[in-house]
């Protein structure tokens, strides 16, 4: 038997950066993953913005969870000796004038100030797009290479005895005392990062999931520079390597599968035709389903049957940013009995 503090179920974003809280701080734990091909990490686009650009408005909690974020990523890529957190700029081109007046009233929030750029821009990157009504940036965006991640991150823990390439069955766990006990591990706590997955779990029954599917294209644009920064319209433009640029995302909210569609193919290559006035060539397309919630705020917490199960969940389309402030907030609840964020705590809804 291995005795260790935590069983963590799922290596998406939300297990892996648990994971990582929880090794950094000197606690044992394993992860278990099915190691299924399409999940909603793996596909993400993996871009965190501070703005939300229906109102122009600051993402929610977003000056409490950026400085967690650099922390947390910083570690990973410490202990995976691997670069994945590259700092962007948003470029947000605007649709029309109406969103270029919000913006510039916007501009004289001084709340805002850190985040949106007061100057508009006229550039089209030679040519290579139309920004007919202009456009401004966004400062403190990034982006995660999140597929590089996981796979350096569960190498990590494959060396570090700390991962089980299985499908974990509820009915394998067994109650000892205070502690958990499944196949070989005896843990203080499991914690459940199953993703979507999550709505068929009997321990935290009637959580309002209401997942998402989401399809991203990865296309090849010949003659767009734009640096690091992550053009914005309708669409996010993605650079990654060598012309090539992710692009994305779609939503959909019935026929929750991983299979890509023409449809998606359809709809971000016309967005994409509306910002683009270069070549383009559709080389991939991906689907993946968000573990997004009726009240759009992670899912957080302690079992009220049994004390050691908790949950981490709910990140909807913004894992990037809350996995790591929740990840932090998760463990310094367990140990050290801090509070959870009532708007993210699953009390809410029991
Ligand atoms: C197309 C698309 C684009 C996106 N773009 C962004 C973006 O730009 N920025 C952003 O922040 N977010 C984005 N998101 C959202 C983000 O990807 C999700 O919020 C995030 O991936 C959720 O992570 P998770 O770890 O909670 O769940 P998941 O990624 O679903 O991970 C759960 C893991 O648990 C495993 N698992 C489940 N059940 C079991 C079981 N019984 N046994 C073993 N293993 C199990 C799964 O195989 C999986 O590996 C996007 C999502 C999609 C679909």
């Amino acid at each position: 038997m291995k005795n260790i503090d935590a069983i963590i179920v799922g290596q998406g974003i939300s297990g892996t950066i648990l994971s990582a809280e929880f090794l950094k701080n000197g606690k044992t734990c394993v992860v278990i993953d099915n190691e299924t091909e399409h999940t909603s990490s793996k596909v993400s686009g993996g871009v965190y913005n501070p703005i939300v650009f229906k109102r122009i408005v600051k993402s929610w909690m977003v000056d409490d969870l950026l400085p967690i974020v650099n922390d947390c990523y910083k570690y990973i890529e410490d202990c995976c000796q691997q670069k994945f957190h590259i700092k962007r700029r948003i470029i947000k081109v605007f649709v029309n004038d109406e969103e270029k007046e919000l913006w510039l009233r916007k501009t004289n929030d001084s709340s805002l100030e850190a985040y949106l750029d007061k100057e508009i821009q006229n550039h089209n990157f030679d040519n290579s797009i139309k920004p007919h009504h202009g456009l401004a940036y966004v400062n403190h965006a990034g982006s995660i290479y999140t597929r590089e991640l996981l796979s350096a991150w569960c190498n990590y823990l494959k060396l570090n005895g700390s991962y089980e390439n299985a499908t974990f069955n509820y009915n394998d766990i067994e109650f000892t005392g205070q502690q958990i006990k499944w196949k070989d591990y005896v843990a203080n706590y499991l914690i459940f990062c199953e993703g979507y997955a999550a709505n068929k779990n009997p321990f935290f029954p009637n959580l309002p999931f209401v997942p998402a599917k989401g399809e991203v294209l990865t296309v090849n644009i010949k003659h767009l520079n734009c640096g690091q920064d992550v053009l914005n319209k309708g669409v996010f433009i993605l650079p990654q390597n060598d012309n090539t640029f992710k692009v994305g995302a779609t939503y959909v909210w019935d026929k929750i599968n991983s299979d890509t569609t023409p449809e998606a193919l359809s709809e971000l290559s016309k967005k994409l035709e509306k910002v683009l006035q270069t070549e383009f060539k559709v080389i991939g397309q991906e689907a993946g389903i968000r573990p997004s919630t009726k009240d759009r705020r992670p899912l957080v917490g302690r079992s009220k049957q049994h004390a050691n199960l908790l949950i981490l969940n709910g990140m909807g389309t913004k894992a990037v940013l809350l996995a790591p402030y929740f990840s932090k907030q998760l463990f310094e609840h367990i140990y050290f009995k801090k509070n959870i964020h009532p708007e993210a705590n699953i009390n809410r809804f029991y």
